[in-house]
């Protein structure tokens, strides 16, 4: 029949397989193309690939395969079974899919093209998937990917806490700072979180690295001091997440300042929490010209502010020795400032110093994991549909890891 040899050329069927029959179902727009094998002498082992004997076939299996002509097109054939010497009774290699896999290598190969730039709903609809099929081929690609990942060196990490839904469930990162890529997701941010990561790496490459930028927080830090060789002089404190603490203290400043001043009827500080919080030289010139005053207001949320702006000229420093003697200075001003809370980030600064100094050597923030964090918002607002965590861990990877997901 024609048909039969048309889709043996369409679906890149080889010897020894062929396609028995098709079968066209008009009313449900379905191919139904089944395969047969002719007679082999010997199949390979898919262990160790030495020639073995046929030894039966499983059940008939179907794969969905890209559409032909709008129909969706549905491979059937029973798997044959080798008997090999050492690795006993297996399923063989079949050529159009991977082992686990309920669809054909090139229609994965689609699916994974697709959901790289469109929402999973999107996909699921185009192509009539369901969620869980989806999710198989996203996980399995991951799978892949992550198996094919070579051992290469990892100089600058970026470990990073992401909060799965708003206040809820934590993630923990670990980034490629170079290469801006995840390297792996761990689950909640304790010690454990981060372990988990130090394992898959080899010797050499834990040896490899150089530095790793992260907030102040302890578990992730025990972590590091655990497993990294040397972690300790290789821990570098983010600065963006430095000014964040230094940000919130000048903020809790403004606040309690604010509530004295509007009970004698003076609200100059009402509204203006993000000013204190922004660049200045961002600024409209009205609003600039308004903020230098406040700023010269002699109130404390203006020597907050200033002790912030002059804790951070920390990192424009070049050398560690100049750098310590500014730290000691402001840290006297922060003291003798007597606002509580700039008062408690200095203690907390100070006690941490040894790892913010750290900074001048290696110049690395989780800034690098900014366009991460870009596509990781997509991947959330994209993906509304998470059924567990598992998904969106795996849609991380599939997104931000860099990885080669095609099925080979
Ligand atoms: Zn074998």
């Amino acid at each position: 029949m024609q048909d039969r040899e048309l889709y043996r050329q369409i679906l890149g069927i080889e010897a020894p397989w062929l396609v028995e029959r098709v079968e066209l179902k008009l009313a449900e727009g379905e191919v139904h193309v089944y395969l047969e094998h002719r007679e082999m002498a010997s199949w390979p082992c898919p262990e160790c690939g030495a020639g073995c004997q046929l030894y039966d076939h499983q059940e008939e299996r179907r794969w969905r395969h890209l559409d032909t002509c709008q129909y969706q097109t549905i491979l059937h054939a029973r798997p044959p079974r080798t008997k090999c010497g050492e690795h006993g009774v297996r399923v063989a290699k079949l050529p159009w899919a991977e082992p686990s896999s309920r669809f054909t290598a090139l229609m994965e190969r689609l699916v994974i093209d697709w959901l790289r730039s469109a929402s999973q709903k999107a996909v699921s609809e185009q192509l009539g998937l369901s969620w869980d099929e989806i999710h198989g081929i996203m996980e399995r690609a991951v799978g892949r990917g992550l198996k094919r990942r070579e051992a290469e060196p990892l100089p600058l990490l970026g470990v990073d806490e992401k909060a799965f839904r708003k206040g809820h469930k934590y993630f923990t990162l670990v980034n490629d700072l170079e290469r801006s890529r995840v390297l792996y997701v761990g689950e909640d941010r304790t010690q454990a979180s981060l372990d988990g990561f130090w394992g898959r790496l080899t010797e050499a490459q834990r040896a490899s690295i150089q530095a790793v930028a992260m907030d102040m927080w302890d578990p992730y830090v025990a972590s590091v001091m655990e497993y990294v060789p040397d972690g300790g002089k290789k821990i570098v404190y983010d600065k963006f997440h430095i000014a964040k603490h230094l940000g919130e203290a000048v903020d809790k400043v403004r606040r309690k300042e604010n509530r004295t001043l509007r009970a004698a009827g003076d609200d100059r500080l009402t509204g203006t929490r993000y000013d204190w919080l922004r660049n200045p030289a961002a600024m409209e010139p009205a609003d600039r010209r308004a903020f230098a005053e406040l700023r010269r207001s002699g109130l404390k949320t203006a020597r907050a502010w200033a002790l912030k702006e002059t804790a951070m000229a920390l990192f424009s420093y070049q050398y560690e020795r100049p750098a310590g003697k500014h730290f000691r200075w402001w840290h006297g001003w922060a003291v003798r400032s007597r606002l509580r809370p700039m008062l408690d980030v200095a203690r907390t600064l100070k006690r941490r110093f040894e790892n913010i100094i750290t900074y001048l050597r290696h110049r690395v923030t989780n800034a690098a994991s900014e366009s991460i964090n870009a596509k990781i918002q997509w991947v959330k607002y994209t993906a509304r549909g998470f059924r567990n965590k598992e998904n969106f861990k795996a849609a991380i990877l599939f997104h931000c890891g860099g990885l080669d997901l095609a099925p080979s």
